[in-house]
């Protein structure tokens, strides 16, 4: 007691004692009660607290509660019992008995749940078959739109998939990518195989040292296939074995890795194919397999005479390819020759005024590469 006075110190104001020391959190049950003291105490529909916490204090057989800072109730403090107090107002926004199972927010001032869609068990079952058919739907679904090389893949693909957790698309890139990459190559396979070329040749193979009258910067400027573009032709002229029918295949490779159609044929063969096609009367028919592919590619010319029928074939060809379509020819006689070539010297003119009328001509005056390789091996071995 002497330190009261000595301190001169002051019992709290016994309100500001309860409001500092007396609150106590309890969280609001979703159907508005609140648990203290071992008694469920109602609360009144407003404002919305189910759910929240709210602080109760008690001072002298009241129970204050508040919600964020307000007061929103004083209750009566009942005895320490498994008592249920309801309050007069805590269902008052309850719909009436019938449609309460719907409306089960007690208060009807709750957060909403997040809203569940209800189906019948029935419901499931149809839901799972379905699913289970869209995996074997797949398959056909590829089948129709022609998807055959990722069809027999799919399983992998989507193993893949998962393994690596591809975004959906990711992994439709992936399967789009794949089909069309297979497609592109299978065309070009194709392309290849429709070209007909005897033996595959390339310009990186073709040594120009050997053949010094060849001009190399024009054959590169060739490769970049501009002359397909503009329906142009080419004429290697030369002897046996300079590279003629080399360098035309080489093109004529370039051409199809480019994504052109090619077909190749030496003169004796077509003019041959087109004379047994116009003895069974289709000769139109068969004169397209050589005038729709964009570069066509005749080899040997000046091998073998023509008769007037086949001569008029070629001219026929030439007319029809001309400004349509690339031409390669490759040719061991001059120019001047093709009129006894082709029995003809006006039909010889005309065909060459079109030919020549957008055309580069490469000359080859050089030794055979063939002899090359052989007079390598005499000079390896002397004796012989
Ligand atoms: P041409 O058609 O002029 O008669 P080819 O092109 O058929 O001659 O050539 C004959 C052979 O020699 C082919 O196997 C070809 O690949 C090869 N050849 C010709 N010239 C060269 C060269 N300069 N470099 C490499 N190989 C060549
Ligand atoms: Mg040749």
């Amino acid at each position: 007691m002497n330190r009261w006075v000595e301190e001169q110190l002051r019992p709290l104001p016994t309100d500001y004692a309860w409001e500092r020391f007396g609150a106590e959190e309890r969280r609001v049950s979703w159907d508005g009660f609140l648990s203290y003291d071992g008694v469920l105490y109602g609360l009144p529909a407003e404002p919305p607290v189910a759910g929240s916490v709210v602080q109760v204090r008690e001072r002298q057989l009241q129970l204050r509660v508040f919600s964020k800072g307000s007061l929103i109730a004083t209750l009566t403090k009942r005895p320490r019992s498994q008592e249920i107090v309801q309050h007069p107002t805590q269902f008052s926004k309850v719909s009436p008995t019938g449609s309460l199972r719907k409306t089960e927010q007690p208060l009807g001032h709750q957060v909403t749940p997040p809203t569940v869609e209800i189906r019948n068990l029935a419901e499931y079952d149809h839901l799972f078959r379905k699913a289970g058919n869209t995996m074997k739907e797949i398959p056909e679904l590829l089948k129709t739109l022609h998807f055959k090389y990722v069809e027999p893949q799919l399983a992998n693909l989507m193993e893949e998939a998962r393994i690596h957790s591809l975004t959906y698309d990711a992994f439709l890139r992936r399967v789009l990518s794949l089909e069309v990459e297979a497609r592109t190559h299978t065309a070009h396979q194709n392309r290849r195989k429709a070209a007909h070329l005897p033996v595959s040749k390339t310009l990186e193979a073709f040594d120009f040292s050997f053949q010094p009258s060849i001009n190399e910067r024009l054959v590169c400027e060739l490769a970049d296939l501009s002359f397909v573009r503009t329906h142009s032709n080419v004429v290697f002229l030369g002897p046996p074995g300079v590279g003629k029918t080399h360098l035309a295949l080489s093109l004529a490779g370039k051409a199809l890795d480019a994504g052109y159609s090619v077909f190749f044929s030496t003169l004796t063969d077509l003019v041959e194919d087109l004379e047994q096609a116009s003895q069974q009367h289709a000769l139109k028919a068969r004169l397209r397999r050589y005038i729709t592919p964009q570069v066509l590619v005749i080899d040997e010319i000046g091998y073998t005479n023509l008769s007037a029928l086949q001569a008029n074939h070629l001219f026929e060809l030439v007319r029809e390819r001309y400004e349509q379509g690339a031409t390669i020819l490759t040719s061991n006689t001059s120019f001047a020759q093709w009129g006894k070539l082709m029995n003809d010297e006006v039909l010889a003119t005309a065909l060459l005024d079109r030919l020549l009328h957008h055309a580069e001509v490469l000359t080859i005056n050089g030794k055979s590469y063939r002899m090359k390789d052989r007079n390598q091996r005499k000079e390896a071995r002397p004796e012989q």
